[in-house]
C-alpha cells in the first residue's frame, strides 16, 4: 500500500514537473515585444515593437511583409472604402476634423543594426490600388535563412480612427483591434493552397477580418492613470503607477495569432474564475446587470468545448462590453479576447447577449486555435462558428426558442440561419470558397456565416452525429495551431466518413462539398402528388372480338377493395442529395423508403388494401438545405402551411434586427 502511494506520489511529482515546463502549443513564429502609450489628447498610440519572426520554412526568406490595417481608414480611396463607400456616420467626422487615420513606421532595423527602413514600400496583392497602404514590404539586407529567426525593432505611430469597424476611440472609450503593424503569414510549399514558399498578407477589405501567424506577445500600455486596460492575456505585474498621471499596464499572451485592447476611465470590472480559467468582464456602469449573463452562459461554452473538443487551452478570457458609442467595436473576436453588444433594455427572453458571448467564444477555437485563413475562407471560422453557436444555444435554450423567448414570441438559433439564407434574394448568388472580398452583392455575411451553418447542420444529420462529431474534433486536433484550407476540412471529413460508412460514403463526402460549398446549387425537394385508385380486375376485349370482359374493381379473398397507390416525388432544386420519404396508409402501417435524389422525379407505387393517407420528405429532418419545407409533406388532412409561413417571416425579421445588431459577428 504504502509502495502504491510511494509510486502515486512519484507519478504526481513527474506530472508536476511537466507542467511547469509546459510545452509550446504552438511554432511560436510571430513574437511581439511592443510598448505602447496612448495619447488621448491627439488620439495616437505612440509605440516602439521588437519582432522575433522564424522562418517556418526550408526557403531563404527575403522580405517581411506587414499589415497595417489602420491605413484602410487613411483616405477615401482605400480598398476598404472603395469596397464599402463612406459610412455616413462618420462623413461628418471625417469632413470637418478630418479624422483620417493611419499607422507609420518611423523606423525599423534588425539587430545588427542595418536600416530596414529605407527600402520598405507599399504593396497592393490584391488589386493594385496605389491609394491602399495596408501592407508593407520590407526588403532585408540579411535574408532570413531556413528555419532561423530574425529580430527586428521599430517605432512607429498609429493615428486612432473614430470609432471605425472593429476599432477606434468614441469619447474615451478605447478599443484597439488589428492596431499594430502585423507580420502577415509565410506560408511553406504545401501549406494550404501554396506551390512555393510566400507571403499570406493580403490588403484590409471590407469583408473579412484577418489572418494570423502564431506567436507569443508581451505588451505594456500605458494609458492615462484613472483608466482601466481589458486585454487579450493575463497581467504578470499589477499596473505601474508612473508618477507623470500615467500608468503602465503589461499583459503577456503564448500561441495566439492576434492581440487586441481596451481602454476606459468607466470600465467596471467583474470577475470569475472557471475551472482555473480567470473570467475578466469589463462593463460600463450602465451595462453592469448584464454581468449574470455574460457568467452564465460562458462556463456553459467552454464546459460544451471541454466535453467536446478539449478544455480552453489559454489562462483567461476577457470580455469587453463596449458603450452605446462604441457599438462598432462590439461583437469582436480575438485571441482570449471578446467584445459584445448590450442594450440596457435588452430583455432576457430575447438572448443576443448569449448568442454574441457563445458566438465570439467560439471562435477562440474556430478561428483562434485552428488557425484558418479567412480572407480567403470565411466560412472556416464564421460558418463553422455559427453552426456550433447553433448548436450551444439549441442545446441550453431548446430549439424553438433559443434566439428569442419572449412574450410568446419563441425563435430559434439553428433554424434562424435556415432563415437568413433562403430569405435572401439570390440565395445561388456565390459559392463559400470565393475571397472574402469578392462576395457580389453584399451577400458575403449570410453565405458564410448562415449558409455555412446550414449544410454543416445538414452534413451532420447526413453522416450522423457521432460520425460529425468524431470527425470535427479529429479536424481540431489535427490542425489546432496551425492553418488548415477548405481542402484539409474535406480531406478529414472524408476520411473518417469513409471509415465509420464504407457502404454508404465509401467515396466520402466530395459529391456533397462539390455543391455545398464549392457550388451554388439549391436544394428544394417536393411530394407532387399522391393517388390512390381502385385496382381493377383484367377487362377488355382479348382474342374473341364479341366477347368483352367486364371491369370489376379488383378484390382480395376476403373481399376486401384492392388500390394502386403512388406517391410522385420530384427535385425541384438543382442540388441532388439522398432523400428519404415516409408513406402513410390509413391503417397506420409506414413505409421509408430511399431514394438517391439524382432524377428530376421519382414514383413510389404500391398494391394493398388501404389508401396511402400521407407522405413526407425528409421525416427525420436531416436535410436543413431543403428551400422549401412546405411542400416536403403531402396529407389529406388540412395542413398548417399559413402558420409556418407567418412564423417564417417573423423569424426573417428577427434575424435582420439581430444582425442589424450584431453586424460584426
Ligand atoms: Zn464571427
Amino acid at each position: 500500500m504504502k509502495y502504491k502511494l510511494f509510486l502515486l506520489f512519484l507519478l504526481f511529482t513527474c506530472l508536476g514537473f511537466q507542467s511547469s515546463k509546459k510545452a509550446p502549443l504552438s511554432a511560436q513564429i510571430a513574437n511581439y515585444d511592443i510598448r505602447v502609450k496612448l495619447d488621448i489628447n491627439q488620439k495616437k498610440l505612440i509605440a516602439h515593437t521588437k519582432l522575433v519572426w522564424k522562418n517556418p520554412s526550408a526557403d531563404t526568406v527575403s522580405d517581411l511583409q506587414f499589415h497595417l490595417y489602420y491605413n484602410a481608414f487613411k483616405n477615401s480611396e482605400t480598398t476598404f472604402f472603395s469596397e464599402k463607400g463612406l459610412p455616413s456616420l462618420f462623413k461628418t467626422s471625417l469632413k470637418d476634423d478630418c479624422n483620417w487615420s493611419w499607422v507609420e513606421i518611423q523606423n525599423m532595423t534588425d539587430k545588427y543594426g542595418n536600416n530596414l527602413a529605407s527600402n520598405m514600400h507599399y504593396i497592393q496583392p490584391d488589386d493594385d490600388n496605389k491609394s491602399d497602404q495596408t501592407v508593407l514590404r520590407v526588403p532585408l539586407p540579411k535574408p532570413v535563412l531556413p528555419n532561423e529567426s530574425i529580430e527586428i525593432e521599430f517605432d512607429w505611430i498609429g493615428k486612432i480612427p473614430k470609432t471605425m469597424i472593429r476599432t477606434g476611440h468614441n469619447m474615451d472609450f478605447y478599443f484597439m483591434a488589428q492596431w499594430y503593424p502585423k507580420v502577415g503569414v509565410y506560408e511553406p510549399a504545401g501549406m494550404r493552397y501554396a506551390e512555393k514558399g510566400g507571403w499570406n498578407c493580403h490588403q484590409y477589405h471590407s469583408s473579412g477580418e484577418y489572418y494570423g501567424e502564431f506567436g507569443n506577445y508581451k505588451v505594456d500600455m500605458t494609458v492615462p492613470e484613472n483608466y482601466m486596460v481589458g486585454s487579450s492575456g493575463t497581467q504578470p505585474n499589477p499596473p505601474k503607477n508612473n508618477g507623470d498621471q500615467t500608468t503602465t499596464w503589461s499583459f503577456e499572451v503564448n500561441d495566439v495569432i492576434d492581440f487586441a485592447w481596451g481602454a476606459s476611465p468607466h470600465f467596471v470590472e467583474s470577475k470569475m474564475n472557471w475551472k482555473g480559467i480567470k473570467i475578466r468582464l469589463l462593463t460600463y456602469p450602465e451595462h453592469v446587470h448584464f454581468k449574470e449573463r455574460y457568467f452564465s452562459i460562458l462556463p456553459q461554452a467552454l464546459e460544451f468545448f471541454e466535453d467536446n473538443f478539449e478544455r480552453y487551452p489559454y489562462p483567461s478570457l476577457t470580455i469587453i462590453a463596449p458603450p452605446f458609442h462604441g457599438l462598432y467595436t462590439g461583437g469582436m473576436e480575438y485571441p482570449t479576447l471578446i467584445t459584445t453588444l448590450n442594450s440596457c433594455l435588452l430583455p432576457t427572453g430575447v438572448r443576443s447577449t448569449e448568442i454574441l458571448t457563445v458566438h465570439e467564444f467560439v471562435h477562440q477555437y474556430f478561428q483562434q486555435i485552428v488557425g484558418t485563413n479567412e480572407m480567403e475562407e470565411a466560412w472556416m471560422d464564421e460558418g463553422i462558428t455559427n453552426f456550433y453557436e447553433g448548436v450551444i444555444m439549441d442545446k441550453i435554450y431548446g430549439e424553438k426558442s433559443s434566439t428569442i423567448d419572449f412574450m410568446g414570441i419563441k425563435a430559434g438559433n439553428a433554424e434562424s440561419d435556415r432563415v437568413s439564407y433562403f430569405n435572401m434574394e439570390n440565395p445561388a448568388i456565390a459559392p463559400n470558397s470565393l475571397n472574402s472580398w469578392e462576395f457580389p452583392g453584399g451577400s458575403y455575411h449570410t453565405i458564410q456565416y448562415s449558409k455555412s451553418a446550414v449544410w454543416l447542420n445538414t452534413l451532420k444529420k447526413i453522416v450522423g452525429e457521432k460520425t460529425f462529431k468524431e470527425a470535427m474534433k479529429t479536424y481540431y486536433f489535427r490542425w489546432k495551431f496551425k492553418h488548415p484550407s477548405a481542402k484539409d476540412f474535406v480531406n478529414v471529413i472524408n476520411e473518417v466518413v469513409a471509415k465509420n460508412h464504407p457502404e454508404e460514403f465509401g467515396d466520402g463526402m466530395n459529391w456533397f462539398f462539390q455543391q455545398v460549398l464549392y457550388g451554388t446549387e439549391i436544394c428544394d425537394y417536393a411530394i407532387s402528388s399522391i393517388s390512390n385508385n381502385n385496382k381493377i380486375t383484367s377487362s377488355g376485349i382479348f382474342d374473341n372480338l364479341e366477347e368483352c370482359e367486364k371491369s370489376e374493381f379488383a378484390k382480395n379473398e376476403d373481399d376486401e377493395e384492392i388500390f394502386i397507390s403512388t406517391v410522385v416525388v420530384q427535385r425541384l432544386g438543382n442540388m441532388t442529395l439522398p432523400m428519404e420519404i415516409l408513406v402513410r396508409f390509413e391503417d397506420g402501417k409506414e413505409f421509408l423508403e430511399k431514394w438517391d435524389g439524382i432524377a428530376t422525379m421519382t414514383t413510389f407505387s404500391y398494391e394493398s388494401t388501404q389508401k396511402i393517407e400521407c407522405a413526407e420528405i425528409d421525416p427525420y429532418h436531416k436535410i436543413p438545405l431543403d428551400k422549401n419545407l412546405l411542400n416536403n409533406s403531402f396529407t389529406s388532412k388540412p395542413n398548417l402551411s399559413g402558420v409556418r409561413k407567418y412564423v417564417n417571416e417573423f423569424l426573417f425579421w428577427m434575424q435582420n434586427a439581430m444582425e442589424g445588431l450584431g453586424m460584426l459577428i
